[in-house]
């Protein structure tokens, strides 16, 4: 990760050597030079405080009006602060992205709009933002000093010590948000569509309703899959995995949706097995098709991004002493302690994302692999 450097501000603070100063002419008289001429104590004075102007005015390390800051496109936004990924990330500020600050419906006809006209027509939305505060953990100096915006990272560090997995049963990201934001009010930091894009629609030090009990202390990620269902009732499987040309499952967005709004032109997206997988989440035994590789792939750099940014995120994930997966909801001083990456389902019994067919060592050992740290037992007899 590339955290800003403190070296510029350093450098930057340090105040410039008065050399054409009394120390110099002092110099010169030793040497039996004639001091007249030389500036006197009033002018030296008067050129140091234009050289120390901006230190004292405290605009030193601010860059020039109109400097240009790059991007590379693959930041994440943490407490006002970016943290680049190393893959493609669009936040809500950047063309194409989803801003869940916005207190309109993203994809209701415009003159239906605004959040007057929302509020009369879908009852599930009671206030116009759909996030809160996060106040866990926070004294009440601390809740005043945040309340609308203040946040600090080291504060943030604090009260995150968890990332939390969600399919999203809606098979891709821009449906995801218009069920979210305009029809269920309620939010989610990070969406991970079809073709790897990961969308940002709240900087993390947002409250983000996803996750009940979890919402103060956690990150969460809304993975566009169709999700998990009972072998006798895959009917949603069957329409949007179809057979493509070599007969292997092709992601098949129904046209009733319209513009997928990919970020990939012409992206054909395949599970990353081709055969739907069987597991049982919460005891209960459901069929699901896995993520696709450009998933995986961005997911494992994310985590591994968010490990790092939060000291508190373990890179691990609900584990029973033999070191498997604990595929169903954790006791509550399980839950409690825990501080890592973990599913919905981990968090409430009546959630089964991010479903039986997800890889967690793929994506815990791979973002393990990023940090440098050693692959965890289980996955390695695996
Ligand atoms: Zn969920």
């Amino acid at each position: 990760m590339n955290h800003p450097s403190p070296v510029g501000l350093a450098l930057a603070a340090t105040p410039p050597s008065p050399a054409f100063c009394p120390a110099r002419r002092a110099t010169s008289a030793q040497r039996g030079a004639p001091a007249r001429g030389g500036p006197t104590w009033g002018v030296c004075l008067l050129l140091l405080l234009i050289v120390l102007a901006p230190l004292l005015l405290g605009g030193c390390h601010l860059a020039r009006p109109r400097t240009f800051v790059p991007r590379k496109g693959d930041e994440i936004i943490v407490a006002g602060r970016m943290f680049h990924t190393g893959t493609r990330v669009v936040t809500w500020m950047d063309p194409g992205g989803y801003d869940a600050y916005r207190v309109e419906r993203r994809f209701a006809p415009i003159a239906e709009s605004s959040w007057e006209s929302t509020a009369a027509a879908v009852k599930a939305l009671r206030t116009p933002n759909r996030y809160g505060q996060r106040k866990n953990g926070l004294s009440d100096a601390e809740i005043e000093r945040v309340r609308g915006g203040g946040w600090d990272l080291p504060t943030l560090q604090r009260v995150v010590d968890q990332f939390v997995l969600h399919y999203d049963v809606c098979g891709i990201s821009k449906s995801c948000f218009n069920v979210l934001h305009d029809h269920r009010g309620l939010s989610i930091h990070f969406m991970l569509d079809i073709d790897g894009t990961i969308y940002q629609t709240l900087d993390l030090k947002e409250r983000a309703w996803h996750a009940t009990t979890s919402n103060d202390r956690s990150v969460g990620i809304e993975i566009a899959n169709m999700g998990a269902y009972p072998p006798a009732d895959t009917k949603p499987l069957q329409d949007w995995y179809r057979p493509g040309a070599d007969g292997q499952p092709v992601i098949t967005v129904p046209e009733r949706l319209g513009d997928p709004m990919l970020h990939t032109p012409d992206f054909v997206g395949r599970p990353a097995r081709p055969a739907p997988v069987t597991g049982d989440i919460q005891n209960t035994t459901l069929v699901q098709y896995d993520l696709t590789p450009q998933q995986y792939a961005a997911l494992i750099k994310l985590t591994a991004a968010l490990c790092k940014v939060f000291p508190q995120i373990s890179c691990d994930y609900p584990r029973d002493s033999t070191g498997e997966l604990v595929p169903r909801k954790l006791p509550d001083d399980d839950l409690a302690r825990f501080k890592g990456v973990l599913g919905h389902y981990h968090i409430q019994t009546n959630k089964t994302d991010p479903g039986p067919a997800l890889q967690w060592p793929k994506i815990i050992n791979g973002a393990r692999r990023l940090l440098g740290l050693p692959a965890l037992p289980s996955a390695r007899k695996s």
